[in-house]
This record gives C-alpha cells, sequence and structure tokens, in this order.
C-alpha cells in the first residue's frame, strides 16, 4: 500500500455542523471500492459515523489520520457529488449535510426477504364511520391513513419504526377487523395498479410547437433553461411526457420531474406512468429506509430512467440525464427549510447545466425570479395562452366583503363582537349570500366545489371593518403586524413601527379590528350552511399523514365529496372536470401577510385555485371574497392576467430592492432567553458590519436587526438581518465568511438561510 511512506488518503465529508472534510486513510481491501461519492463508515471521536468521500490523494499521513471501517455504499454518480459541492457553496452547508439530503441514509439491517405485513382488510369510505370507530383512538385513525396513504399495505416493521405507531396500534386495528397482519414474500408496490390514466391525446397545434422547440433543445440546440408559461388547463403535463418521450425512449437518456408534493399530484405522476410504466421510479417521503435505499440502486443501476418526486428527487443518481422538468416551478415548496436550505428549482437548473440536461420550468404563474430572467434572456420563454379544446378561462366574480358586512349591519343581524386575533366573525362573514347560492346551486346539480381557507393564523393584522383599509407599512409594500402585547404595529422589513390607532386615518371609523382566520369557523359555517352536504377537509393540520390527502383526492375525482375544504395544498394541479365553483373565503389574508412575497403568493394561489373551476364541458365560476376587491392582486387575479399582475409587482419591489432585482440572504438568530437573543443578533450584526468596513466591500447592505414576524416558535425568540447585494458572488462570499466563523454563544442558533423565500 504504501510507496516512499505514501499512502492514499480519503478526505471525507460528515454530517457535521461544521465546514471541513476529514482526512483517512484508506486500507488496502478498501481501495478497490473507496471512490469519490461513495459512503464510507469511519471512526470519529469515541464512535463510529457514515459520511462521503470528497477527494482522494497520495501523500504522507501525518500519523493522526485513523482507517476507513467499510465502504457502505455504491459512489454517487460525479454529477450528483459535484452538484452536492455546488450546493455546499453556494448554501452555506457544509458538504456532508448536502450529500445528506442528497443520499438515502444507510439502512440499519439487510433487508429480510420475508416481511411482516400489514394490509387494510376492508375500505372505510364515510367520516362517520371513521369518526365512529376511532372516536376514543386518534393513533389506530392515523395509523388506518397512512396505510391507505401507502396504496393499502406497508411492512410492519415501517409502521412501526419510522412512522412510530406502536405494535398495539396494529393490533387493536387487527382486533377490530380493519387491518391484516401477515407474512409475505414482499411488500407490494404503493402505485402498482393506479395506472389507469388514458394514453396520451394527440398534441394541439399549440402544443406541438411548443414541443418543437423542446425537442430541438433536447437535440442540443439550445443551452438555456425553459420556462413554460401555459394557463391552467392548457395542457403542460402532455407537453412534458413528450419531451421525455425524446430523451428517454429514442435518446436513451434518463429524466428527472420534479412535483410540489407528490401525495398531491396523483394524477401527474398517474400520465407518467402510463407512458413510460416500469421505467418510472415514484420517489417520497412515505417510503421506508429500504425502498429509498432499493430505488436509489435501481435509478443508479439505469433500470428506472424517469424519476418523478418532490424537491429532493433533484439527486436521483440517474448517471446519464437528459432532461429535468420542474412543474408548477413558482411553489415554495421547492426550497428546503432545513439545512442544506436549497431552492431545488435553482438547483435544477444547475444540474441540467452540469449534465448538458435540457431543463424545463413550468407553470400558469410563474416566480418573478423565473419571469425576470426571461426578460433578461437567461431563459427563453415558451407559451401556451389557451386551454386545451379552447374551454374559456372560468369568469371571475368578487364578493366585497365591506359591502357584506354594511348589508348585516343595516338588516340589524351585525352582532357588536370584537373579533379576536385568531378570529371570530359570524357565518354570515364566510360565506357571502352570493357565494352560498352557488353552492347550493352546484349542490342541487350534482356538480362540486372546492373552497379555499388561506388560512395563516399567526398573521393577524389592523384593518378597518367600515373602510377596508388595512394597516401598512409607509416605507414598504407589507402590511403590519399587530404585537399584542406591546400594543404596536411593526413593519417586518424595514423595522418601522407605529402605535395601534384609535380611529381609521382613512375614514375615521373606530371598529378597527384585528383580524386572523379561524379554519374551524370556516368548517362550522359550511356544514351549517349545507348539512346534507358531504364535506372533506384537506390541510396539514387536520390530516393523519400526508398520504391521506391521496384518498380524499381519490374520493373528491370519485365524485363522493359535494365541497372539498382545504388550505392551499388544494390549489395545485388538480384536474375534475365536476368541479364547477371554486370560492376563496378570504383572500385578504394572504395578500397581509408580512412578507415581500404576499402579493405574489396570492397572486398565484388565487389563479391556481380558478384553474380547478371550468374544466370541463358545464363551464365554471369562480368568487373571491376579499375586502380589497380593488388591490392589484384582485383586480389582475379577475382578468387571469399574469403578465400585468408580474409587471406592477415588479415594480413594488424596487423600493426598498427585493428579489428578484437584489440578491438576499436572511439571517435568523435565535434562543431561549429573550434579552440574550436579542443582544446575540447585536453582537452577529456588529461582526459582520465589521467584516464589510475591514473588507471594505461596498455592495453589500444590511438591514436590521429586527424582530422575525413570527417572533417566536417553540419557546425560541427569534430575531432576524438581512444582507442585500446586487451581485451574488459577493453576497455569496460575504454569507459564507460569516456562515463558516461566527460562532455564537450559549443555545443561540445561528440560520444563514440564502435566496429565502419567506421572511416569516
Ligand atoms: P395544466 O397542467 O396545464 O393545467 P393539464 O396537463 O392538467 O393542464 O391538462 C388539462 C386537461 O387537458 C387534462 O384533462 C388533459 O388530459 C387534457 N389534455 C391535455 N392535452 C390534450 C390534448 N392534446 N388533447 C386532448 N386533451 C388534452
Ligand atoms: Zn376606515
Ligand atoms: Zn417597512
Amino acid at each position: 500500500m504504501s510507496d516512499g511512506g505514501s499512502v492514499l488518503l480519503a478526505e471525507v465529508a460528515l454530517p457535521l455542523p461544521l465546514p471541513r472534510t476529514f482526512a483517512y486513510t484508506v486500507p488496502g481491501e478498501l481501495v478497490e471500492t473507496a471512490l469519490p461519492g461513495a459512503r464510507v463508515r469511519v471512526p470519529f471521536g469515541r464512535r463510529e459515523r457514515s459520511g462521503w468521500i470528497d477527494t482522494l490523494r497520495r501523500g504522507v499521513p501525518t500519523g493522526k489520520e485513523r482507517a476507513l471501517l467499510a465502504v457502505e455504499e455504491e459512489p454517487a454518480p460525479p454529477a450528483v457529488l459535484e452538484l452536492c459541492r455546488w450546493i455546499s457553496r453556494y448554501y452555506f452547508a457544509p458538504l456532508g449535510v448536502a450529500l445528506r439530503a442528497a443520499v438515502p441514509p444507510p439502512v440499519s439491517s439487510a433487508p429480510p426477504l420475508q416481511r411482516r405485513v400489514v394490509r387494510l382488510a376492508r375500505e372505510l369510505p364515510s367520516l362517520a364511520e371513521r369518526m365512529r370507530l376511532f372516536a376514543r383512538a386518534p393513533r389506530q385513525r392515523e395509523c388506518v391513513e397512512a396505510l391507505e396513504g401507502l396504496g393499502g399495505v406497508a411492512d410492519l416493521a415501517h409502521l412501526t419504526g419510522r412512522l412510530g405507531f406502536s405494535d398495539a396500534v396494529v393490533r387493536a386495528l387487527e382486533g377490530k377487523g380493519v387491518v391484516s397482519v401477515a407474512d409475505e414474500e414482499r411488500a407490494r408496490d404503493p402505485y402498482a395498479g393506479r395506472d389507469d390514466a388514458a394514453p396520451s391525446p394527440p398534441p394541439t397545434a399549440a402544443q406541438a410547437a411548443v414541443i418543437e422547440a423542446l425537442v430541438e433543445g433536447a437535440r442540443g440546440a439550445e443551452g438555456r433553461p425553459f420556462l413554460l408559461h401555459g394557463v391552467t388547463g392548457s395542457g403542460k403535463t402532455l407537453v412534458y411526457v413528450e419531451l421525455l418521450r425524446e430523451v428517454v425512449e429514442r435518446q436513451g437518456r434518463g429524466a428527472i420531474v420534479l412535483v410540489p408534493e407528490i401525495s398531491l399530484t396523483p394524477q401527474t405522476v398517474a400520465r407518467f406512468r402510463a407512458a413510460f410504466g416500469d421505467q418510472v421510479a415514484v420517489v417520497h417521503s412515505a417510503l421506508s429506509e429500504g425502498e429509498r435505499r432499493d430505488a436509489w440502486r435501481a435509478i443508479r443501476a439505469g433500470e428506472k430512467r424517469v424519476v418523478i418526486g418532490a424537491r429532493s428527487a433533484i439527486f436521483a443518481p440517474l448517471q446519464d440525464l437528459g432532461a429535468v422538468v420542474v412543474d408548477e416551478e413558482h411553489e415554495a415548496t421547492y426550497k428546503q427549510g432545513e439545512a442544506p436550505r436549497y431552492h431545488a428549482r435553482d438547483v435544477a437548473a444547475v444540474r441540467a447545466g452540469m449534465e448538458g440536461a435540457v431543463c424545463l420550468f413550468g407553470s400558469a404563474t410563474p416566480s418573478l425570479e423565473s419571469w425576470e430572467h426571461v426578460r433578461s434572456g437567461r431563459f427563453r420563454l415558451l407559451e401556451l395562452p389557451e386551454r386545451i379544446g379552447a374551454l374559456p378561462m372560468p369568469p371571475i366574480e368578487v364578493v366585497d366583503l365591506r359591502r357584506e358586512r354594511e348589508r348585516r349591519r343595516e338588516a340589524g343581524r351585525a352582532t357588536r363582537r370584537e373579533e379576536g386575533g385568531e378570529g371570530g366573525g359570524e357565518a354570515g362573514e364566510i360565506l357571502s349570500s352570493r357565494l352560498r347560492a352557488e353552492v347550493e346551486i352546484r349542490l342541487e346539480r350534482g356538480e362540486q366545489t372546492i373552497l379555499l381557507l388561506n388560512r395563516r393564523g399567526y398573521a393577524s393584522f389592523a384593518q378597518c371593518r367600515a373602510c377596508g383599509e388595512v394597516w401598512a407599512c409607509p416605507h414598504c409594500s407589507v402590511s403590519l403586524t399587530h404585537h399584542r402585547a406591546r400594543r404596536r404595529l411593526v413593519c417586518h422589513h424595514c423595522f418601522h413601527e407605529e402605535e395601534v390607532p384609535e380611529l381609521c386615518r382613512l375614514c375615521g371609523s373606530d371598529e378597527l379590528t384585528f383580524r386572523g382566520v379561524g379554519t374551524e369557523q370556516v368548517e362550522r359555517a359550511v356544514g351549517d350552511a349545507f348539512p346534507a352536504a358531504r364535506v372533506a377537509r384537506m390541510d396539514v393540520d387536520t390530516t393523519g399523514g400526508k398520504w391521506s390527502h391521496h384518498r380524499i383526492l381519490e374520493r373528491v375525482e370519485r365524485r363522493e365529496v359535494d365541497i372539498l375544504l382545504g388550505t392551499q395544498m388544494i390549489a395545485k394541479g388538480l384536474d375534475f372536470p365536476n368541479v364547477t365553483l371554486v370560492g376563496v373565503v378570504n383572500a385578504d389574508v394572504g395578500i397581509n401577510l408580512p412578507d415581500f412575497r404576499a402579493s405574489e403568493r396570492t397572486f398565484q394561489l388565487l389563479a391556481q385555485v380558478a384553474g380547478r373551476a371550468g374544466r370541463g364541458p358545464r363551464g365554471g365560476l369562480v368568487i373571491i371574497q376579499t375586502s380589497l376587491p380593488d388591490h392589484y392582486v384582485v383586480t389582475h387575479a379577475l382578468t387571469h392576467d399574469y403578465a400585468g399582475f408580474a409587471a406592477r409587482e415588479l415594480n413594488e419591489r424596487l423600493e426598498p430592492t427585493y428579489p428578484p432585482h437584489t440578491r438576499l440572504v436572511n439571517v435568523v438568530v435565535s434562543g431561549e432567553d429573550e434579552l440574550a437573543t436579542q443582544a446575540a443578533v447585536e453582537t452577529a450584526v456588529a461582526w459582520v458590519r465589521d467584516l464589510l468596513r475591514t473588507r471594505r466591500v461596498d455592495d453589500v447592505t444590511l438591514t436590521g436587526p429586527a424582530p422575525c414576524a413570527i417572533s417566536r416558535i417553540r419557546g425560541r425568540w427569534r430575531w432576524h438581518f438581512l444582507l442585500r447585494s446586487p451581485r451574488g458572488t459577493t453576497l455569496g462570499a460575504v454569507g459564507r465568511y460569516f456562515a463558516e466563523r461566527y460562532r455564537p454563544a450559549g443555545d443561540i442558533r445561528v440560520i444563514v438561510d440564502r435566496d429565502p423565500v419567506s421572511l416569516l
């Protein structure tokens, strides 16, 4: 092994919050398999850890290096390793942390061929039946819903291990005859037997033109990413499928399709399964560790060449990547909320660039970042401006909630009750008479309704009941957040503060409210108004596991649900022709979030949810309830005018400057003690200011510090400050220097978030 004292040394990246790799010697028996990208077992301190080989070199050991213990997994493809290095640099994360996000973890023991498998023994169709059966056993209900989400079957070990259900829960379900438990050869593929999508129809002329441009791109004619701006219902999925036919079938390369959340997009998955059958690997969070590792190996070995999944699928170990598609590219879920804080859309473009693959972003409401890239020529725009079959976009009506209130007041039915920050409001305020009448009609005709409740409870803002005025920052286009304890209204961007007003500054009324929307009240209002309707509610808080969404959507598809209630998750790419009415219960909440993307998000949400209506021959109608009918978000949504909205919003972000006009890093400092946290953020700010001064950095500006909009989470106080720069490289250098060198004291935590999607 040694020649002249020199040995083979491996630099190993460990998933630890340390910005460095560690050197190990490679013992002779591992020389063949210890390759860059391979997962290895190493001694570290008094214990063992898993890490990844970053680089290999021959060198003279210092004598401190210990030896690698084992090679645990074949190397990730070089492109994936290179991508992780990019992520590590760009997002200020240790390489081992980036790799941990990219490569499935080691599986504790070899998977036995015989598995103990739990299967649903019968369907539990009605909510009523579930409630009766599981009234005192919420864990049992969750377990059933987790099973449903997994296609009705799962390994017992998976349920009791990763998903954390006790043996007793499973036994109780067995006792009730709801599940059966037996030894089987292998758990069934959760997607098997679901390939019920019809084969793709021939493309329309508009689709054909777009497909042609993409196919040319796939043959090397275009190196830039494509942005497909296609209205809701314009047939974007078929375009993706046809691009993949070129790349996968004709060129024999691999492809990745990213979707915002796999459990919410069963229809998209089904279309790819219909086109590519067994070549498709669907990777999602409900896979067991073993299944995930099996999928990883099958992809790496070239057995699966189409990978569909949420953001982490961008790391799929395809050896020869020919295309990356990012569907609904504007979605915030593409940004990971923990380290490495990568944005899968941006990572997709980087990976495609590294591997010479076509990169396609699709959306009816593109992110302003992508839109700006089109304008600057970095992206190439493709458009599908019309719905398939020349179906019209659904008409959108506004119900002015101010008038509704006035009407009720005149009718003498207004109650005197003050609204609390977390909700309040009478049923009449939740469902206007107009919306109620339209729902009624749908129920009579056997058509379906979607009601969107865009509830974000913490966002409490001040609004005049009489004229609808919302207190906004004089310097920023965001509303002020009500800090109840301090009795102040605070801007979370420029840190302006003011007293809570007594009277409306516009109309002088003293009827000021601090508003937030309470979901339960909405649900109750719907139940009261339509007692006979079959209602399903879908949001993160109510459903046992996220896989139960899958089942709810299937029930909607089978028309077993009359009214689907939900948060933004129901706005995504669903295609239900029998949905003829979409109601937005209150558009104000989103608009008034104290975040620079609040308007963009709300516009996207309104446009997307409106896009669920009128996908069938019976047409559709959208009703938006709002106290801000003249807000540009609402007026542009009414006319389905994305370009108009984007132009206006880009203008709003000039002063103070926000992306896409500038690059941002958000630094969040948190701690358990309020004063210590404030002191810590001030120290951090002083540290950065000092750095900027001594290094003479003049194109990075620092704003803050200030409390975060959500000023305390899970007992930790949160403060933040912003770094802005027109130049990504300088911003990156400053951010990295800070992230790697700044070490806070005590229990203080510092998060450095590059290209944040939210500043809350
Ligand atoms: P988008 O994702 O752009 O909102 P979808 O891909 O869901 O739109 O397509 C909308 C509907 O149009 C779907 O029901 C789809 O099956 C149908 N469709 C798409 N392309 C065609 C086509 N060329 N001919 C007929 N129907 C199509
Ligand atoms: Zn007023
Ligand atoms: Zn401000």
